[in-house]
């Protein structure tokens, strides 16, 4: 049996002339950009994040440089960011002319460690942003708690999280500002890119919006230097649709996550995702580590099985950052796990047939 890493099939399916009206509404209005798809779609993320504003821009890395641009955190400034993520949280903070600073995660969720922040912080600390990576919360009420005590602001990178919570309370409301990503493939994906930015500060919402449009709240007055990052008429109107499903898709992958928590049981040097007291998990990716991670891959692949990795170099240890000065070994946490990590199939959709195989396969790669 061929099992895909990664299939839209079983989501665009059922909804496809759901999604095409929406499509076709757009079309039809003869307006593409800022109009009242984004608007909708807006409210409707809003309801869906517990935040009170969402600002629709073009991707997810647009989302976190616009909040950190909001925030005015620029050159001089340092911020934390996990030294296990994907590279786009590390990029924001470059991108406005800041420093990021790697903090370890717990290698148990793969998460930011809450305490091992501190020891990081310096009077140039001004945030701290913490990624929900895979789809599992922070633990952010540790993170919102020494914030607060040294006066930073909390950023949350939520690409891959839409839903989870921390404590009860849903991840993307927690941070002043926090960003998201639609990109295809995230839990909520558009047909193409798009991200948004949520906040409970009217003033910031204010803020990001005019930045995420030229600087200009009135056209051709331009009172900052601002972007063009706007999530076009399009994307929302998608959105706005597939957003109606997420619950849905999100229980379907949390059906997946325990079928292959009960099928991948004691397959020896196999160690499967763990989510800490208190929160919840989203699925986004399932991974899990092994010692002879590469060989494991490429058994699955001869089994017709796909993985991807997530991901495979450290932020430190990428081309892009060599000038930080980062040998191998300053992130020690964070390097083991991108060599050990391999992400299994893991879509809404996938039945017990699909884990089984996998499972038979991993099994198979152990004897
Ligand atoms: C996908 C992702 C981003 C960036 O989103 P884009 O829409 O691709 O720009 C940022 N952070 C994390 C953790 C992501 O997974």
């Amino acid at each position: 049996m061929q099992v895909p890493f990664l299939s839209f099939q079983p989501q665009h399916v059922p909804i496809r002339e759901e999604v095409l009206a929406a499509v076709a509404r757009v079309y039809d209005s003869y307006w593409y950009v800022l109009g009242e798809e984004v608007k909708q779609f807006e409210a409707d993320y809003s309801a869906f994040s517990g935040a009170k504003h969402t600002i629709g821009v073009a991707n997810g890395l647009d989302a976190l440089v616009l909040a950190l641009r909001a925030l005015e955190i620029g050159p001089g400034d340092e911020v934390i960011v996990p030294s296990n993520t994907y590279i786009a949280t590390w990029l924001a903070v470059t991108q406005v002319g800041a420093t990021p600073v790697g903090v370890e995660p717990d290698p148990a969720t793969s998460n930011l460690d809450p305490a091992l922040i501190a020891a990081a912080l310096t009077p140039r600390t001004r945030a701290i942003m913490p990624v929900h990576l895979y789809g599992q919360a922070c633990r952010m009420t540790e993170i919102m708690a020494l914030a607060a005590a040294h006066n930073l602001h909390v950023v949350e990178d939520n690409a891959q999280a839409q839903g989870a919570t921390f404590d009860g309370r849903v991840t993307g409301s927690f941070g002043i500002l926090n960003g998201t990503s639609f990109y295809p493939g995230k839990n909520l994906g558009a047909l193409g890119d798009a991200g948004a930015i949520t906040t409970n500060d009217s003033a910031l919402d204010q803020r990001v919006r005019v930045l995420r449009n030229y600087g200009s709240q009135q056209k051709y007055y331009n009172e900052v230097v601002g972007y063009n990052s706007r999530l076009d008429e399009l994307q929302a109107a998608v959105l706005r649709t597939k957003l109606t499903h997420l619950a849905g898709w999100t229980a379907q992958r949390r059906e997946v996550a325990a079928l292959y928590d009960r099928h991948l049981a004691g397959i020896a040097g196999l160690r499967l995702p763990h989510t800490a007291p208190g929160a919840t998990h989203v699925y986004h990716l399932y991974v899990v580590h092994h010692a002879q991670r590469e060989a494991v891959q490429q058994h699955l692949a001869s089994q017709g099985i796909g993985t991807l990795i997530h991901y495979p170099v450290p932020a430190h240890r990428q081309q892009a950052y060599a000038a930080l000065g980062l040998p191998a070994g300053t992130f020690p946490i964070a390097e083991e796990l991108a060599a050990t990590c391999l992400s299994l199939p893991m879509w809404p959709g996938m039945t017990e047939d699909h884990v089984a195989a996998v499972a038979a396969a991993l099994r198979s790669f152990a004897n």
